[in-house]
C-alpha cells in the first residue's frame, strides 16, 4: 500500500550443517553472515522425521554473550543445565534462555513418531549485558496469545505485538517480535515494524510473497526480468529478509503459508564468536575459553527462572 512497505532484499536457502553430537539440521544463517542480520546471529531449521538425524542431540555444552529461542513445532527436547534446571520443551513450545555471563548445558531431542521440527534463534546480547546473570523463560503452548482473524489467519505472538496483543517474552534487550503467523490461501497479512530494526521471515509451509503487493497476479508468478528475490517469492524452508521500512506485507499462495517473522533493534557492536560464545573482543573469546579450561566458566551460581 504505502511507500514505506519494507521489500525482500536477500533470500536464504540454508545450508545442511551437522551440529551438536551429530544433529542433521539445516542452518539459515550463521556467523558467515555477520552483521547483515544484527542482533541476530544464528538460525537452525530441524526437520527430520528419521531419529538419526537427532537422536545424538546437543550434549553438554557452554553459551556466554548471547539468547537462544527455541521454538519447537513437533516434538520433544529435553534439556538441563549444571545448576539442575531441567524440562521438556514440547510441540508448540517456547523456551528464550538468556545465557549472559555463561551456562552449561544440554538440550536433547527424544524419538517421536513422524516428524520432528523446529528452530533455535540465536539473539544477540548487547556489551553492557553480556556477562549478567543467566535466565530461562520456557513458554506452554497455551501461555502464547493467539490473533485468530476474521479471514481466518491465525497470529501466535512470543514477543513483541500483534493487533494489540503483547506477547510474553518482555524485557528482551533487542525489543524483538517474534510471531507465527498462518495464512489460508489467497489471504495477505500486514505486519507492522518499527523503523530502524532488522527484520526477517522463515516460511515454515506452503509458498506465497512478501513486499509491496504487485497486482493481481499469483504470488508466486516471476515476471520478466525479476528475481525470486525482487519479486518476493518465498515458500517452506526459505528466510527472506527485508529491507528497512514500517511493514511487511505478506500474501499466501494456493497452499497457504505459514512463517516465523522476527525483528528486533540492531546492535551494531563488534562481533567476536567462538562456536556457542559470542562476545565483542578476541580478549572476551580467550577469557571464555581460559574460564572453559580452568572450570570457572560459571559466574553466576544463580539462574533467573520466568514465566
Ligand atoms: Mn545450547
Amino acid at each position: 500500500m504505502s511507500a514505506s512497505d519494507r521489500k525482500v532484499v536477500q533470500k536464504f536457502g540454508g545450508s545442511e550443517t551437522l551440529e551438536g553430537a551429530g544433529v542433521r539440521l539445516r542452518r539459515m544463517f550463521g556467523n558467515g553472515e555477520v552483521p547483515l542480520l544484527d542482533p541476530f546471529l544464528l538460525l537452525d531449521n530441524f526437520g527430520s522425521s528419521n531419529p538419526v538425524d537427532y537422536l545424538a542431540g546437543f550434549p553438554w555444552h557452554p553459551h556466554r554473550g548471547i539468547e537462544t529461542v527455541t521454538y519447537m513445532l513437533n516434538g520433544n527436547v529435553e534439556h538441563e543445565d549444571s545448576l539442575g534446571n531441567s524440562g521438556v520443551i514440547g510441540g508448540g513450545e517456547v523456551q528464550w534462555m538468556s545465557a549472559g555471563s555463561g551456562i552449561l548445558h544440554q538440550e536433547m531431542p527424544k524419538r517421536i513418531e513422524g516428524t520432528m521440527s523446529g528452530f533455535q534463534l540465536w539473539v544477540n546480547l548487547p556489551r553492557r549485558l553480556k556477562m549478567e546473570v543467566p535466565s530461562y523463560r520456557g513458554l506452554r503452548a497455551d501461555d502464547i496469545p493467539v490473533v485468530r482473524r476474521e479471514d481466518e489467519s491465525v497470529v501466535k505472538v512470543v514477543a513483541g505485538e500483534f493487533n494489540g496483543v503483547e506477547g510474553p517474552v518482555r524485557g528482551i534487550p533487542v525489543d524483538p517480535t517474534y510471531l507465527d503467523v498462518q495464512l489460508p490461501a489467497g489471504i495477505a497479512i500486514r505486519l507492522p515494524t518499527r523503523r530502524g530494526h532488522t527484520a526477517f521471515a522463515q516460511a515454515i509451509s506452503g509458498s506465497g510473497a512478501f513486499g509491496p503487493p504487485r497486482s493481481k497476479d499469483p504470488p508466486t508468478t516471476l515476471r520478466p526480468g525479476e528475481t525470486p528475490e525482487s519479486s518476493g517469492a518465498t515458500r517452506a524452508g526459505e528466510t527472506s529478509l527485508f529491507d528497512d521500512g514500517d511493514a511487511v506485507e505478506a500474501r499466501a499462495g494456493d497452499e497457504g503459508l505459514r512463517f516465523l517473522f522476527v525483528t528486533g533493534r540492531p546492535l551494531r557492536e563488534p562481533v567476536a564468536w567462538y562456536g556457542p560464545i559470542v562476545m565483542n573482543t578476541r580478549e572476551e573469546i580467550l577469557e571464555a575459553r581460559r574460564d572453559l579450561e580452568r572450570g570457572t566458566f560459571i559466574r553466576s551460581q544463580k539462574v533467573i527462572n520466568e514465566i
